[in-house]
């Protein structure tokens, strides 16, 4: 085993089913009385259930949440904040939503209470990627860390298969790369093989019947195992190639993770020997970059960039990119072999 320093993150983390009903005394726990609560177009029902269960300390809403926190979108949600005179932000949602919360606390320091609805991880991070003139850039800082996480089974109820899918395969990725990153600690790394494995049993059921209330709380306890791995070691190349490819051809994100792991993993696979014996132990199949690409098709997700909007003269601008910067990574990053794989991956060919 190596060396390592291990450190836990500062936070609350409320987990089961009907929790949301724990929203008010977890306000009344960090003192709070005016809150501004955060949601996307799409999810904003449930703002009203929200609203009659606090009451009086409901000071207003901003339903505007999108991808990629656009800097544009949290300046209206900052002007809502100063309107109503917030003292909190509670964030319902996805990554999308969690990241507007993220960036309003990050130009405020407003404590952050945050309910999760899929398996984006984001909430567990001190971390926020924000978009502006089209270019995504990630700051961290401890202000950005949720205060309080409230995990309700219930919210990931309506979560279509689709997204249960790749949010979930999105949450996998986090746990593949903190077993090989540069940090690991032996305690993320148990995080990450439960996280992997508890992930892929229950995907292929919650597609199968969205309704499976076990396989949505499985799912949910290895979406949060995997989300603390995110926020406490570094990643590498497959965050690294989502990250460029989601903003340079704005790609929906958790598809590109979807269809880019498999062959990031492959990528890296002669040089984590250790992780790819952790990981094929957690899917239980002897290749795990192939039991990930597998795992993808028996959940119908996507399987190439083509698919999900990018251009094929992308592969050779997102090779050049992908380069620019250097990393950490635990395999070298070699220009021909990662033009490769990105060209492997905009095909939808099984990694190699
Ligand atoms: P998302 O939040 O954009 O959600 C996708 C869509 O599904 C939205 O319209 C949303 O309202 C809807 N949705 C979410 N949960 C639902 C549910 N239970 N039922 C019905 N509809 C639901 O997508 P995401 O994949 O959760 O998050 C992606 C974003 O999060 C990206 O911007 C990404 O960069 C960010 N992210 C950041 C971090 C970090 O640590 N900073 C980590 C992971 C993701």
């Amino acid at each position: 085993m190596q060396d390592f320093v291990y450190q836990s993150a500062p936070m609350r983390v409320v987990f089961g089913t009907g929790t949301l009903r724990q929203l008010p005394d977890e306000l009344s726990r960090l003192g709070i009385t005016r809150v501004l609560v955060l949601a996307t177009p799409r999810q904003k029902d449930l703002v009203a259930g929200i609203r009659e269960m606090i009451g009086e300390r409901f000071a207003g809403v901003f339903t505007g949440a999108v991808m990629h926190t656009p800097v544009e979108v949290t300046e209206r949600a900052m002007e809502a904040m100063h309107d109503v005179r917030a003292d909190c932000l509670v964030a319902i949602g996805g990554g999308s939503t969690t990241g507007l919360g993220k960036a309003i606390a990050l130009r405020t320091d407003l404590p952050q209470i945050v309910l999760p609805t899929s398996y984006a991880g984001s909430e567990m991070t001190p971390v926020v990627g924000q978009t502006s003139g089209g270019i995504k850039t990630t700051q961290s800082s401890p202000k950005i860390l949720p205060q309080i996480v409230i995990y309700d089974v219930d919210l990931t109820m309506t979560m279509p298969a689709g997204l249960s899918a790749t949010s979930g395969i999105n949450a996998i990725a986090h746990a593949v790369e903190a077993l090989y990153a540069r940090d690991r600690n032996p305690v993320i790394s148990l995080m990450a093989q439960e996280g992997i494995g508890t992930l892929a049993r229950a995907l292929p059921i919650i597609c199968a019947q969205p309704n499976d209330r076990a396989a949505r709380t499985d799912a949910l306890y290895g979406a949060w195992l995997c989300g603390i791995c995110l926020g406490a070691v570094g990643m590498a190349l497959h965050h690294k190639l989502c990250h460029t490819l989601g903003g340079s051809f704005n790609l929906p994100h958790a598809e590109t993770h979807t269809v880019v792991l498999p062959h990031a993993l492959a990528y890296n696979a002669p040089a984590a020997p250790e992780a790819m014996a952790r990981i094929a132990d957690a899917l239980g199949v002897p290749d795990p970059a192939l039991g990930l690409y597998d795992l993808a098709r028996k959940l119908a997700a996507p399987a190439a960039l083509r698919e999900i909007g990018m251009p094929e003269a992308g592969i050779d601008q997102a090779a050049n990119l992908a380069v620019k910067n250097p990393y950490w990574n635990p395999r070298p990053i070699e220009r021909d072999a990662i033009r490769e794989l990105i060209a492997r991956a905009w095909r939808g060919e099984a990694p190699q």
